[in-house]
């Protein structure tokens, strides 16, 4: 009775009991977040803000993952990359959302092909297109949105 009262008691207050599986710290009153990878939920201290996500948040673990499997895939706007076949292809990927910078939409098309099993991509488009807002004062504000779109393949050296 007692613990149960307890428990409804640490539910209305936020207090967690579970650790985070990366640090093993007890998540206590804080935040849980959960990982856009792995769906995994972490601490504040374990959880990362990528730009290849944008908004999103991936643990710590999956971010080095990622970050590491992206440094290897190539990039080139023509079909083919030189001094390797293409031994497979997969359909077209865009970026996912429209970023304001031309490195956020590029490293999240990267980041979709590690995941298909990719190692190149071909083909690479960047489109800028301009949107605005209104601003307080009822003026407008111009900002640039790129999207970025590309064939993944999978590269063999010849
Ligand atoms: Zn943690
Ligand atoms: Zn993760």
């Amino acid at each position: 009775m007692f613990g149960s009262i307890l428990k409804g008691l640490k539910f209305i207050s936020g207090y967690q009991d579970e650790c985070c599986p990366i640090c093993r710290e007890s998540f206590g009153f804080s935040s849980k977040y959960k990982c856009n990878d792995c769906r995994v939920e972490v601490c504040s201290d374990c959880k990362t803000k990528p730009r290849y996500l944008y908004k999103e948040i991936a643990c710590r673990k999956c971010n080095t993952c990622s970050l590491t499997a992206m440094k290897t895939v190539v990039l080139v706007k023509s079909s083919h990359v030189g001094g390797h076949k293409i031994t497979r292809k997969f359909g077209e990927i865009h970026s996912e959302f429209t970023g304001r910078n031309y490195d956020e939409t590029t490293d999240n098309l990267k980041y979709q092909a590690i995941k298909m099993g990719a190692n190149g991509i071909v083909e690479l488009k960047n489109e800028k297109s301009t949107h605005s807002e209104t601003t307080k004062s009822g003026g407008s504000y111009y900002f640039s949105m790129w999207t970025s779109t590309g064939i993944p393949v999978q590269l063999e050296k010849k």
